[in-house]
């Protein structure tokens, strides 16, 4: 290994490296090989309570600095993050398996593009002015919420660090970071160019851990919010947790989205539509759409198209740049997905393509396409996370809508037609927070990320993101004697 994967310690706390080897090791392993290629310990409860106690010591001070100087720190830090997107997306490649074309385009940019959008945003945060009989009036004060918990999943860590960490600073809280213990390397580095961009001791911090760690941290009486990036089922524990002491929180969580391709659609671009949505990052996307809805004169076009195109990804060492499908994560999802494949050949659907681990010592499944799935099928149903795709035939719009919405979650959906006021009557009538017509998977900084129904609370990136990180205090202002009835 010639690249630095070790970082100096397990956790950033305070402004600096911190280790305790008492916590249970976790060692990071690069999916490509299997190789063990740094190893972190898991935050012990004195870690925690270090941590805690550097974010809210630091918190006053961050939120009475204006807005523009925290805002400028935060665009140094876009500004370090670009200069160094290659070291950084080769490290994200480590944690993550997934290719360098995608990490160096897709993971730190992505929190730089964060960093420097909610750093503009930070100078602009205001209350408001109400005006009231009698000269009266009411003024909103935006105040930071304070100690803020992020929790991170393992597909995205370099970006989902600084999705929750921009808008909870640009509001001025601090923040703790936690990462999946299977991605623990990036955020490490986020803390550390913060820090580097000017960025005062205890703002952001990272501490590593399983669930227990997470756990601990949203129960912990002096944190004040949680945001969540993970499955639905650890949402839910989340969430409740936050609520026994009346937290704020966001979740970002799991879906099981749909894409419907009518039969007007330009057929290679929907193609390119499902293969961003369920092949990207391996599969390992929160808004992928899995159930792809074909509408039955496209259906045989669109799958012998798909699988031509299929035939180009280049599936390989994802340090190359060429490589454009990785491993996945970690043996475990392997596995887990290996069982949904077995499951939808069970159940009755054809695999039209793909569905094989391939040889060797990295985690590498071939992309894989079901068709002829049915709404009833467990791989039309669950959350896979992974490069299954589940093609589902349809024949009208209205049948297909009520198809679409039939799920408990509700994070994204997708249509591609050329017929304009069809798609905007399809979109109107998803229920999901996050839509694309004859698109798929874009997050730009700019708009709303989230979901409905059991995929999520709060939305992130926008100015949407601003109200989840902060609260009004309002303010009565008499200007005329004040009187009693006794
Ligand atoms: P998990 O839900 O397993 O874990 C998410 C995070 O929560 C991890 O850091 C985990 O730690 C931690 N955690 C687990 N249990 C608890 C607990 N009781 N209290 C506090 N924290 C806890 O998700 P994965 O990491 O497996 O990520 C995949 C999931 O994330 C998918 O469902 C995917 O859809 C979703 N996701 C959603 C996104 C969105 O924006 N909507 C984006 C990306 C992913 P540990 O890993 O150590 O167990």
């Amino acid at each position: 290994m010639t690249y630095e994967t070790q970082p100096k310690a397990s956790h950033f706390i305070g402004g600096e490296y911190v280790e305790d080897t008492n916590g249970a090791p976790i060692d990071v392993i690069y999916p490509a090989t299997g190789e063990v290629v740094a190893r972190v310990h898991s935050a012990t409860p004195a870690i925690i309570e270090r941590a805690v106690k550097a974010a809210r010591g630091a918190q006053a001070e961050w939120e009475a600095m204006s807005g523009t100087e925290r805002g400028r720190i935060l665009r140094r830090a876009s500004d370090i993050i670009r200069e160094r997107n290659h070291e950084l997306s080769v490290l994200e490649t480590y944690d993550t398996g997934k290719p360098y074309q995608e990490t160096s385009v897709a993971d730190a940019t992505s929190g730089a593009d964060a960093l420097e959008y909610f750093g503009g945003l930070a100078g602009a945060l205001t209350g408001e002015h109400i005006q009231l009989p009698g000269g009266d009036f009411v003024y909103t004060r935006r105040e930071a919420l304070g100690v803020c918990v992020g929790i991170g999943a393992w597909n995205y860590p370099t970006q989902i660090a600084c999705w929750k960490g921009a808008p909870a600073m640009a509001c001025g809280n601090t923040m703790i970071f936690k990462p999946s213990e299977t991605t623990p390397l990036c955020a490490l580095k986020v803390a550390e160019i913060l820090v580097e961009a000017g960025a005062p001791a205890g703002v952001y911090n990272v501490v590593q851990g399983y669930g227990d760690v997470g756990a601990a941290l949203v129960t912990h009486d002096d944190v004040d919010k949680v945001s969540l990036t993970g499955s639905v089922p650890t949402g839910r524990k989340v969430y409740a947790a936050a609520a026994e002491g009346m937290k704020h929180v966001t979740m970002e969580l799991g879906g099981k989205s749909p894409m419907i391709v009518f039969d007007d659609a330009d057929v290679d671009a929907a193609v390119s539509g499902a293969i961003l949505g369920n092949f990207y990052s391996t599969g390992q996307v929160c808004s992928n759409g899995t159930r792809v809805f074909v509408q039955k004169g496209i259906k045989e076009a669109f799958l012998a198209r798909l699988s031509e195109r299929l035939e180009n990804a280049v599936i390989g060492d994802p340090m190359d740049p060429e490589t454009s499908f990785g491993p996945m994560v970690s043996e475990n999802q392997l596995n887990i997905v290996m069982g949904y494949i077995a499951k939808g050949q069970e159940e009755g659907a054809t695999l039209s393509y793909g569905g094989a681990r391939i040889e060797g010592d990295g985690y590498y499944l071939q992309p894989t396409v079901f068709s002829d799935v049915t709404d009833d099928m467990t791989i039309a149903r669950e959350e896979i996370f992974g490069p299954v795709m589940a093609v589902l035939d349809f024949e009208g719009e209205a049948e297909v809508l009520a198809r679409a919405n039939d799920t408990e979650f509700g994070l994204a959906a997708g249509v591609f037609t050329q017929d304009i006021t069809r798609a905007h009557r399809v979109v109107a009538g998803f229920e999901a927070g996050t839509c694309f017509i004859n698109s798929y998977n874009d997050a730009p900084v700019e708009a709303p990320f989230g979901g409905s129904k059991a995929s999520g609370v709060g939305r992130e990136n926008s100015k949407a993101a601003i109200e989840h990180y902060s609260e009004l205090k309002t303010v009565y202002v008499r200007m005329s004697p004040i009187e009693a009835p006794f």
